[in-house]
């Protein structure tokens, strides 16, 4: 199967969903990844968007790496993203480059905007996967994918009705993680816990719920003709 993991952010996909990609890689399927901003305000250490953004592209591509991902940026600005025709349409692009079977993305209702924006994009835009008339740059695909949405910050406001085991492939997940390192020097120092030290203790409590030592956990999209398979979850 082709596998779409679609983010706001360079280190979304590995905070949110990296475990699952890994035993999605483990099985032999295809992972794509697609950000719709390269974080370009994400970090201190450097005095312009352009040298963020080029920086955390590079951490995105050497993580991609482990999961064996090809990479394709949208470039929007972070820290204010819409949902415009223009985003529309890079989404629609993404998704059809991918050709997925199953799409993991950013929850509709994350209290970060950026996430919130790219989930809700990702949502509007499933039934127009197939239509040739719809802008895009991408030739329509027959495929109707499953879309689930991986978690929030924290877990905050976020209930997951489906569960993966990561347990196996934790270790390689944080070593993908580790590979943003522009997001060390930043989230470390504002947050009370670390990067690493959230992702552990929230993939453990998803653990916990769900009867695994660490998992991440997922709620489906529904509309008529795109209903989930859970099937199709590794
Ligand atoms: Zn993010």
């Amino acid at each position: 199967m082709n596998i779409l993991a679609i983010g706001a952010h360079p280190d979304d996909i590995e905070v949110f969903c990296g475990g699952t990609l890994l035993q999605y890689k483990q099985q032999g399927h295809n992972i794509f990844i697609a950000l719709t901003t390269s974080g370009n305000i994400g970090s201190n250490e450097y005095n312009s968007r352009e040298e963020i953004g080029a920086a955390r592209e590079l951490e995105q591509l050497e993580a991609a790496k482990i999961f064996g991902a090809e990479v394709r940026f949208m470039r929007f600005d972070d820290q204010g993203l819409q949902d415009t025709p223009e985003t529309r349409r890079a989404v629609i692009n993404a998704i059809r480059w991918a050709n997925p079977d199953v799409i993991l993305a950013n929850y509709p209702e994350d209290a970060s905007t950026d996430h919130a924006v790219t989930g809700k994009i990702v949502s509007e835009v499933m039934l127009s996967i197939p239509g040739k008339l719809i802008p895009a740059d991408e030739p329509p695909i027959a495929k109707n994918p499953s879309l689930f949405y991986y978690g929030t910050a924290v877990g905050i406001g976020f209930t997951p009705e489906v569960y993966v085991d990561i347990t196996d492939v934790f270790d390689q997940k944080l070593e993908a993680l580790k590979l943003h390192k522009s997001q060390f020097a930043w989230m470390d120092v504002y947050q009370t816990h670390g990067l690493l030290s959230i992702v552990e203790i929230t993939d453990k409590f998803r653990g916990l719920q769900a009867g695994f030592v660490y998992a991440e956990g997922f709620r489906a999209f529904r509309i008529h003709g795109y209903m989930p398979n859970f099937k199709l979850l590794p």
